[in-house]
Parts: C-alpha cells; structure tokens; sequence
C-alpha cells in the first residue's frame, strides 16, 4: 500500500533528518515506528502526510509510493484525496469550536452528506462519549477525550490509511490502552494504520510490523512480535522488567532510553 524507499529529508537544507529509510505499510495492516527523541519519526510521518514543507523540510532523496503512485510534488488535500490522513501531532482540536463542529471540519472533504453522516455513525460508535458530548466545546474534554476526537475527526475523511504521531503523549495508562483499543478497532474496519510512538508496549502490543529509528536510519525492523521479545527493545523501550505471563512486560519503562551506542549494533 504505501512503500517508503531510501528517503533522505534535510531541513532548511542543513539538518540530516532522514537518511535512507525504507519501510512498508501493507493494506490493512498496524505498522509501528518506534524511536528516541530527535530519532525522525516525525520527519517521516510529515512527509507520508506532504506537511514537509509547513515545516522547512525537504526530500532530498528516495521516494514514496502509495498503491504505486508517488507521492512526489503532492499537496497536503491532495493526499487527504487518496485516502492518507493523518492525526496532527499534540491533537490540535479546534478548541472554541463543539465537539460535532470538529467533526464537521475533518468531512468537510467527503463525497457527500450521505459519506458524511456514515462517517460521523462510525466515530460515534467508536466513541459514545463524542456522541454524548457533541454540543460540548472541545476546550472542555480532558486530554484523553481530545486525542479521541482528533482521531474522530480525521476518520470523518474516511481514510484507507491513517498516521497517528505519538496519540499517547501525556495520556494516563488506562487512557492509552483504551486508545490502542481503537486503534485495533479502526484496522478491524479495514483501515491501515501507520503509527509513530514512545510508548512500545501499546505499540507493539498492536502492531502487525515495527520499525525501529534511530538517528534517521532503521536500525532494527520485524513483526512486532519479534520485536518485543528482543532483548534489546526490550531494555531500550520496555524496561528491564521480567515479562509477566501474558508476555507483557511487567513494567514498561516510562521513557525510552536515549542510548543511541546499543541501538547502532543494528545498523550496518
Ligand atoms: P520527537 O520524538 O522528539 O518528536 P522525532 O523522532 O519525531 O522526535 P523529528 O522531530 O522528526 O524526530 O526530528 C528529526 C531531526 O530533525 C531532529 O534532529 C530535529 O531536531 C530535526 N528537526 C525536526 N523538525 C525540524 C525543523 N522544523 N527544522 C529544523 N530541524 C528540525
């Protein structure tokens, strides 16, 4: 569905940010993208997303495809048009607005108002709590509740692939595991999910495949299930815990460790 192969973005022609990363996204699979602060994760999603340029970045090598087509030269509607649409980093909802206003905002690209009112049936499905709470400015949702409704309002473009920066950031546990719920909900619908996170014990608990970024290279890449039981990813992003009987680490480290020596074992 989407291939990402030998990218190299730069910002502002100076700052290396991505150099040679390829990865897969295959439809209707969770693919996850794990990585320390500064590691390029956001790069990626902005250029999958064509927000690069908001940001004074720029391809400068490699490519991407999406079912064959590049996506070179495209503007950010454009591949809202094709179905790539991504939740913005830090949720940004349009506070002042209602609940069901936010929504509005993220169909307004829909074919028509019957597209839409089928778009707004299934997010209110995914999230009863919209639903009571539609009239409601968005200012007025507590964190948790924000970063549903801006995963809400991009379903309202009913994507084929949706990109998700970090949706747990700052989430309290229960919170993050009721979004990684959704998560699983979404790609149960058929929708692929591409998915850049911190957190890899959401991650990986519902990812198909994961990749692991560190300093604008991949430097370890496998089923999710292979990655989480690595040793490695496992010190780096789980913590040292012992993993309990479930398989799930039983104490997931709060942040990933910024050790990049470990990590560069995998590269080259
Ligand atoms: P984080 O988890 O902290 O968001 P990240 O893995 O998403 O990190 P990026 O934000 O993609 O990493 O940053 C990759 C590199 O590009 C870093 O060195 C960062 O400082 C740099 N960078 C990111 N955005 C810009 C920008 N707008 N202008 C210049 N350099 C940037």
């Amino acid at each position: 569905m989407l291939e990402v192969t030998q990218l190299h973005v730069s910002y502002g022609g100076v700052v290396r940010a991505l150099q040679g990363v390829s990865l897969q996204v295959p439809d209707e699979k969770v693919v996850a993208v794990l990585g320390s602060n500064g590691a390029g994760k956001s790069t990626l999603l902005r250029t999958v997303s064509a927000t690069l340029r908001l940001h004074r970045g720029a391809v400068v090598g490699g490519g991407i495809t999406y079912h064959g087509q590049s996506l070179a030269g495209l503007d950010a509607a454009r591949t809202v048009r094709l179905g790539i649409v991504q939740v913005p980093e830090g949720r940004r909802i349009f506070g002042r607005l209602t609940v069901e206003e936010n929504l509005r905002a993220g169909g307004l690209g829909a074919a028509d108002k019957s597209a839409r009112a089928a778009s707004k049936d299934r997010v209110f499905d995914l999230f009863p709590l919209l639903a009571e709470r539609r009239r409601q400015r968005a200012a007025l949702l507590s964190g948790g509740e924000q970063q549903m409704l801006a995963i809400g309002r991009a379903l309202m473009a009913a994507p084929k692939l949706i990109i998700l920066d970090e949706p747990s950031l700052g989430l309290a546990p229960k919170i993050v595991g009721q979004i990684g719920r959704i998560l699983q909900a979404i790609n149960a619908d058929g929708t692929a999910v591409l998915l850049v996170e911190q957190n890899a014990v959401m991650a990986l608990g519902i990812a198909d495949t994961a990749y692991v970024l560190d300093v604008g290279r991949v430097s370890l890449s496998g089923s999710a299930k292979e990655l989480a039981a690595s040793d490695d990813v496992r010190q780096l992003y789980l913590g040292h815990a012992a993993t309990s009987a479930s398989g799930a680490p039983a104490e997931p480290a709060r942040e990933p460790s910024r050790t990049r020596s470990t990590l560069s074992r995998w590269q080259g």
